[in-house]
């Protein structure tokens, strides 16, 4: 019988527009927004020139001219494209040389790079555990590792973030799974806190479990050579599987694990997201190995990264905001609400400065941010440039007394906040759900 694949009102066109609108109502839709000109400190934003606060280009290196030079070097030589799966027509020297280098720099046998970090994530999780198996998954671990947990079939724990007794509790729950596979970033995305690893990493060695970390957001900045919080913490014999990707601090793309022979020849038969898909452009890849090579020769692109964050933290501290204490890169100012934060996040565009709002479901429900993150790029004029728009924000917040930002307090004392941001009615009404 022939059957209508049209969508009209009544079907599939409802239900998105329906959705959508959904969406818009709780604050929570997404837009692209236009971006204009090559990633540096400042960018053209919507047409207005802002100072870039959000960007997780932390050392500056995405616009680095000896990247930008191996990159031009190696599309004369290889072109545009890997062509094919690197285990069919795509393996070009320029990912062994990458490999070489990772491995080295991450202290580890050997390295496996992957089109992404979410496709490393997703194709290491699940070609490492299964049905018969168990996860235990930190609470606000990366929608790429949840993905590949859910994709392995694995039975998945959720430890309460951080929180290695919990973690415990749960791992002397399981001890008749076939296998054990721990999984935490080790810099958190969102909130830019430090996952116990020393905690954990005993807790994996006392209870048989494989550890997993994810070192995205820690790739470039922490540790002596900018390896990572492994590295910095010494725990490179005691962590399995080493991930991280390449389009954080090094500014491009790409994701990789690190580890023994044995786990990388394993994924490079395993992992699906692996094998079945073209490998990255070649110019990419070796825009990565320059980009790594700067890391470990260029110590100071560190120590201006933290000294750009000290001179923003204890601004915005004078300035009655409070913040967390400091731990990494990145600072999140939470302001709850969603729409409150999407209005901060104008208000900050308006005066010259981008800080994008993070809201759920990236972050939980009720507690949406902006994620601040100043580059090694920044001068000290760019930060107190920041500082002032920070301070108009203060002022709109709590037009009375400059206070927290956290949203009990701000919705408590201040009803005029929602009003001087734009926004009608009360705020608490609005809550993520
Ligand atoms: N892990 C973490 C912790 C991340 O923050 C991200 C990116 N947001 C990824 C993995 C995925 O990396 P990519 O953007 O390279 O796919």
């Amino acid at each position: 019988m022939p059957t209508n694949h049209h969508s009209d009102s009544t079907g599939s066109a409802a239900f998105l527009r329906e959705t959508l609108e959904a969406r818009r109502k709780a604050g929570l839709a997404r837009r692209l927004r236009d971006l204009k000109g090559a990633p540096g400190p400042r960018v053209t934003l919507d047409g207005l020139e802002v100072l870039l606060l959000c960007s997780n280009n932390y050392l500056g290196i995405a616009g680095d001219e000896a990247v930008k030079q191996a990159a031009r070097r190696a599309l004369e030589t290889f072109g545009c494209g890997a062509t094919g799966s690197r285990l069919i027509s795509g393996n070009l020297e320029p990912y062994e040389q990458l490999e070489r280098e990772l491995a080295e720099f991450k202290g580890t046998e050997a390295a496996l790079v992957f089109t992404s970090g979410y496709q490393t994530n997703v194709g290491t999780v699940s070609a490492l555990v299964g049905k018969a198996d168990a996860i235990f998954s930190d609470a606000l671990n990366h929608a790429s590792l949840i993905d590949g947990a859910r994709l392995s079939g694995a039975e998945i724990n959720i430890y309460s973030h951080c929180d290695a007794a919990d973690l415990e509790r749960l791992l002397a729950s399981r001890v008749t799974a076939r296998r054990k596979l721990i999984l935490t970033e080790s810099v958190f995305s969102m909130d830019g806190d430090l996952a116990p690893l020393q905690d954990v990493a005993f807790l994996a060695r006392k209870y048989g479990a494989i550890l997993m970390v994810d070192e995205a957001h820690a790739t470039g900045i922490f540790g002596p050579t900018g390896a990572g919080l492994i590295e910095a913490l010494g725990l490179r014999e005691q962590v399995d599987v080493q991930m991280g990707t390449f389009s954080k601090a090094l500014g491009s793309l790409g994701g990789y694990v690190a580890g023994s022979r044995d786990l990388i020849d394993y994924l490079m038969q395993h992992a699906r997201s692996f094998i079945f898909t073209t490998g990255l452009p070649p110019a990419v890849v070796a825009a990565s190995t320059a980009a790594l090579r700067i890391v470990r020769q260029e110590p100071e692109r560190r120590q201006a990264l933290w000294r750009n964050l000290r001179q923003l933290r204890s601004g915005l501290e004078k300035l009655g905001f409070e913040m967390a204490p400091e731990r990494s890169q990145i600072l999140p100012l939470r302001l709850g609400e969603s729409r409150i934060t999407m209005a901060a996040c104008r208000l900050l565009l308006k005066n010259g400065v981008f800080a994008q709002g993070i809201r759920p479901p990236t972050v939980p429900p009720g507690t949406a941010r902006l994620r601040l993150a100043p580059m090694a790029t920044h001068t000290a004029a760019d930060i107190e440039q920041a500082l002032a728009a920070f301070e108009k924000l203060g002022a709109a917040l709590l037009s009375r007394r400059l206070k927290s930002a956290r949203p009990r307090h701000a919705a408590a004392e201040s009803g005029a906040a929602a009003e001087l941001l734009g926004i009608r009615g009360g705020w608490e009404s609005r809550r993520d759900g």
